[in-house]
């Protein structure tokens, strides 16, 4: 399996991130991060959004890994469109993960989630200034986005002559969103992404389950290496032990046939508004 991705600007980043979407702060995220690190992941996915920052920046330290071979990835939220008010929020992250640095900081999404598809271009040059001060100033290794279409991204890239690392998309089998895709890999910017398990709704599909079995595996290991053999870094979630470790373990050679048949697919399960 691929251990890890470059980017553009040189620093690595470990092919699998655990996602910590609704994984409540307290008992539940600080339980699951230490799983996820005891068992091998060294590359976490928050958001201050997620309200989680807090219980995972102390299972980080209490894990007594150090710090510099974890990567950390967090967001300044989708409702924050001003330069003062994302250097508010990244040190306010900072302060709750308890850390001095972060490895990747995103935009969380080009419009705020109440009003997905306004236009907030003029902000989001101002969003993207900040993230490149603090990458200038060495307070995140690397920046990027999340949501942001090719026009999103082309806006940035013209305005600050600055292309972001990584955008970090909703993407499983049956949602590739090809057009962003393509731009990005055909650009360098790495394409992480998010719900591989289409937040949990493609584990039961019988097709996929007919494929896992011909590999001898699960769906979501299925779904997991999906994601790597298309070249994007996929981001699990779990709550539960067996499941975190499992979808770290993923050593699947999907045949191109099958690949190619994958990657054919419209959409295979519900569909689903954007979600943070
Ligand atoms: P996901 O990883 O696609 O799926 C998670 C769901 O699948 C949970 O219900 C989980 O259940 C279940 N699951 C996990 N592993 C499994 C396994 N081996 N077998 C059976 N079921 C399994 O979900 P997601 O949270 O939507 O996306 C993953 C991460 O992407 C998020 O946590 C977040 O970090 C990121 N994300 C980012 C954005 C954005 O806007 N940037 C949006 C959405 C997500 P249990 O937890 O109960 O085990």
């Amino acid at each position: 399996m691929k251990k890890e991705f470059k980017l553009y600007n040189g620093v690595t980043i470990p092919s699998i991130g655990f996602g910590t979407w609704q994984i409540e702060n307290g008992e539940s995220a600080y339980n699951s991060t230490l799983i996820a690190l005891k068992a091998g992941y060294r590359h976490i996915d928050t958001a201050f959004a997620y309200g989680n920052e807090e219980s995972i920046g102390k299972a980080i330290k209490d894990s007594g890994i150090d710090r510099k071979e974890i990567f950390i990835t967090s967001k300044v939220p989708a409702e924050i469109k001003t330069y003062q008010g994302t250097l508010d929020h990244f040190y306010e992250s900072l302060r709750r993960l308890d850390v001095k640095y972060l490895d990747l900081y995103l935009i969380h999404a080009p419009w705020p989630w109440s009003e997905v598809g306004k236009d907030c271009k003029k902000e989001n040059i101002e969003v993207w200034k900040a993230l490149i001060y603090l990458y200038e100033n060495k307070l995140v290794r690397s920046i990027g986005v999340s949501n942001f279409s090719v026009e999103d991204l082309k806006n940035l890239i013209e305005a600050t002559l600055v292309k972001p690392m990584v955008n970090q998309i909703r993407y499983f089998i049956g949602n590739r969103q090809d057009a962003i895709t393509n731009y990005c890999q055909e650009n360098d910017i790495l394409v992480e992404a998010y719900s591989p398990l289409a937040t949990g709704s493609l584990i039961d599909n019988e097709m996929l389950t007919n494929m896992a079995n011909k590999y001898n595996t699960t769906v979501a290991k299925l779904c997991i290496a999906y994601c790597l053999a298309n070249n994007t870094l996929p981001l699990p979630k779990s709550k539960t032990k067996e499941r975190i470790i499992a979808n770290l373990d993923v050593n699947i050679d999907i045949e191109k046939e099958d690949l190619d048949y994958l990657n054919s697919l419209g959409h295979i399960g519900p569909t689903r508004p954007y979600r943070s």
